[in-house]
């Protein structure tokens, strides 16, 4: 399976939408923490000159709002870039501040490939990482399971626990998806072929979106807690996300949330929850938590416009 291939099947995500039951919205004041995922980024044809241009966007933009963000870094995906400019890409996250986190060298899942090699994948994932940020023996790493795929049995997903722990790391969950993976690789598509009115349509599509998906999620957190949680958003490094990240803080703004680093969202005793959940199919923490705890989700979810998405699953089988 390619790189590309790969990363475009995020889609597979088991939504937690299938478990939704109604609840009520809340308009609470309520935090968000920003990630961003497969660094240096995704894009519909990997070229080392755009993807170090929107990773410069995605920076100063960031920058300019005073916003704190965690970016994951796929290490493998410099193999097949300019490293030197990807790695000056990466860099730039580190002079702005942000933290950076280990997304596994190969983009793999426990799923489909032995615990084992998964967790080696880790490892050899942290040497970029730790060329950038030079990692303090005592300091927490941060991690993000690719896919969300934790382990397809309780067994694997404890082992690679397990792992993670030996190795001082500290998951991210994901608490806010809303697939904007679909959206970008659509949105380069329109672009490539030159065609502004589409990717103007597809980036105001992406936006209300998202809207809707911060308003879903958070009724979900009232559903499962009872109350507000500080939600962590699922993005990633992306052309999209770099020419809308002063919209989509518009968005985070309006709806009464307020932007705090992933490790400050991670002290609600929430993400204390246990996750027992165990799938070959990645799900969102809030959907864990659902099961776990035994909440039903918020009614209202809805998946991403069917043009669009018909787009990207053309895209995607070809
Ligand atoms: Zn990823």
């Amino acid at each position: 399976m390619s790189f590309r291939s790969k990363l475009l099947s995020c889609l597979s995500f088991c939504l937690a939408a299938a478990l939704t039951q109604p609840a009520a919205a809340t308009s609470h004041r309520g935090q968000i923490a920003l990630t961003f995922d497969d660094l240096p980024g995704i894009m519909l044809s990997d070229n080392s000159n755009d993807i170090a241009h929107f990773n410069r966007a995605l920076v100063n933009g960031l920058k300019r709002h005073r916003v704190p963000a965690t970016g994951f870094i796929v290490a493998g995906k410099l193999e097949d870039l300019d490293q030197r400019r990807m790695r000056h890409a990466l860099s730039l996250w580190v002079h702005a501040g942000f933290t950076l986190g280990n997304h596994t060298y190969s983009h793999e899942s426990p799923s489909r490939i032995p615990v084992d090699e998964y967790n080696a994948d880790i490892l050899k994932g942290q040497t970029l990482l730790c060329s950038l940020t030079r990692c303090s023996p005592r300091a927490p790493l941060w991690f993000r399971h690719p896919y969300l795929e934790t382990g397809a049995t309780l067994a694997d997903a404890q082992k690679v626990d397990q792992f993670l722990t030996d190795h001082r790391y500290r998951t991210a969950p994901v608490t806010l998806v809303s697939q904007d993976w679909v959206f970008s690789e659509t949105y380069d598509d329109a672009l490539a072929r030159h065609d502004a009115a589409e990717a103007s349509h597809i980036r105001q599509s992406y936006l209300t979106y998202t809207a809707t998906m911060v308003t879903w999620y958070r009724a979900s957190a009232q559903s499962v807690f009872g109350r507000d949680i500080p939600l962590v958003a699922l993005l990633h490094a992306s052309k999209l996300n770099a020419d809308s990240i002063g919209d989509l803080l518009a968005i985070y703004r309006r709806a009464g949330l307020r932007t705090v680093p992933l490790a400050k969202a991670m002290r609600d005793p929430a993400y204390k929850t246990p996750d027992t959940y165990a799938s070959a199919k990645g799900m969102d923490w809030i959907g864990r938590w659902s099961l776990q705890l035994g909440r039903p989700l918020a009614p209202g979810y809805v998946d991403p416009p069917e043009d669009i998405a018909a787009t990207y699953r053309k895209i995607d089988s070809d």
